[in-house]
């Protein structure tokens, strides 16, 4: 298991050290700003939702290794794929910090934080951008269905 911890060490860090969308989006965008006070972390997420689709999506903020690396995967997660979907790729990551072992398909980066469910203090700092994200989305949804329904 070292190995395997060795590994996800190293792709956290690459998250860390070189953020995916890293950035701000234009107005018209979803913003999410949340907080982790427990840690010190903060995230603001804003999201481009086109059609129920997430168009784009970046983040800024600061805190620690797993959150801002949590915030990296996400986003690169969650490009490009509907709505629906990107709600169900923040529910695999709650069972991912509750011990289970869920699918992420041709995205694996993020199992690299599967070792943080054994710190209980960490996993608000990993679920940040998770959140942000699902809120993001119900922003989102209100935006731009109002008339259909
Ligand atoms: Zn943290």
């Amino acid at each position: 298991m070292s190995q395997l911890d060795d590994l996800y060490r190293r792709v956290i860090m690459d998250h860390y050290k070189t953020p995916r969308n890293r950035g701000e989006l234009d107005e018209g965008s979803v913003t999410v700003n949340l907080n982790n006070p427990t840690c010190g972390d903060r995230i603001s997420l804003q999201l481009q939702l086109e059609d129920g689709i997430v168009r784009n999506v970046k983040f800024t903020g600061e805190g620690c290794s797993i959150s801002m690396s949590s915030a990296s995967m996400m986003t690169e997660a969650v490009m490009g794929k509907t709505a629906e979907e990107a709600v169900q790729l923040a529910d695999k990551f709650s069972a991912l910090m509750k011990g289970e072992n869920p699918d992420f398909g041709d995205y694996e980066d993020v199992e690299a934080l599967s070792g943080v469910n054994k710190f209980p203090a960490r996993i608000k700092c990993a679920t940040l951008a998770w959140n942000a994200l699902r809120k993001g989305v119900e922003q989102g949804k209100g935006k731009h269905e109002d008339t259909e329904e």
